[in-house]
């Protein structure tokens, strides 16, 4: 498929049915943020808050991805985040690798054409496998740069969503990691792209951002369950 800009294309995401994880879904997310930011963020697939307002990791933890932004001097509106896969599983299962691949051929990769990143930071196991390969493991590969087939150099680090089912020691070091691979990746992307800002002086209320989207897909009820 191909479209004319990013907005059409979000449009035709927003309404597709190419496979079965749309029947569980109650819609296709898309993305938030900056669409000619020169960060990247994708993460997995999208849980129960992002599917009720049709936008990746604004939930739990979309809200600890910002704490972790913020220490590293970012703020959501001007990094692009996105997901591998659009539709969330049914029970919020992980989605296999190939649903992932089948998702992100035709949807992510056409995404980063418009986008044009120049680093890309990969959330968790799910984008790891699909970035790099799907023998990479998140435990073994996070913090070490890759090249995509974007031609973008990307970073692993652990998904929030981990770091949400950890506790005590085993946390503060995930965090520590997290923190590390993020701090990465904005220094590359300082390098490479100098010029452009990465924090605003407010942090952007993504939920009331996108409380209309949210009505709306309440409205159309229209996924067949
Ligand atoms: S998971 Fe991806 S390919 Fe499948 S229906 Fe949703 S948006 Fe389309």
């Amino acid at each position: 498929m191909s479209f004319p800009d990013h907005a059409s294309l979000e449009k035709a995401l927003l309404e597709c049915s190419l496979c079965h994880l749309r029947q569980s879904a109650i819609g296709p997310t898309s993305f938030n943020g900056s669409v000619d930011s020169p960060l990247a963020i994708v993460g997995e697939g999208p849980g129960g808050v992002e599917d009720e307002y049709g936008v990746p990791l604004v939930g739990p933890s979309g809200q600890l991805l910002d704490k972790a932004l913020g220490s590293v001097g970012v703020t959501r509106d001007k990094i692009y985040t996105t997901n591998v896969i659009k539709c969330r599983p049914k029970n919020n299962r992980t989605p296999t690798v190939e649903e992932g691949r089948f998702c992100a051929e035709h949807w992510l990769d056409v995404e980063l054409t418009f986008v044009k990143p120049k680093v890309i930071v990969a959330l968790g196991s799910v984008a790891l496998k699909y970035l790099m390969g799907p023998d990479a493991r998140i435990t073994r590969d996070r913090g070490k740069w890759f090249d995509t087939k974007y031609g973008v150099p990307a970073i692993a680090t652990y998904h929030p969503a981990y770091l949400l089912r950890l506790i005590g020691k085993d946390l503060v070091k995930a965090k520590w990691e997290v923190f590390y691979d993020l701090k990465a990746a904005v220094e590359k992307c300082r390098e490479l792209a100098p010029d452009r800002e990465l924090e605003s002086a407010e942090k952007p209320d993504l939920l009331s951002l996108y409380a209309a989207r949210r009505v709306s897909r309440q409205q159309a009820g229209s996924a067949p369950r």
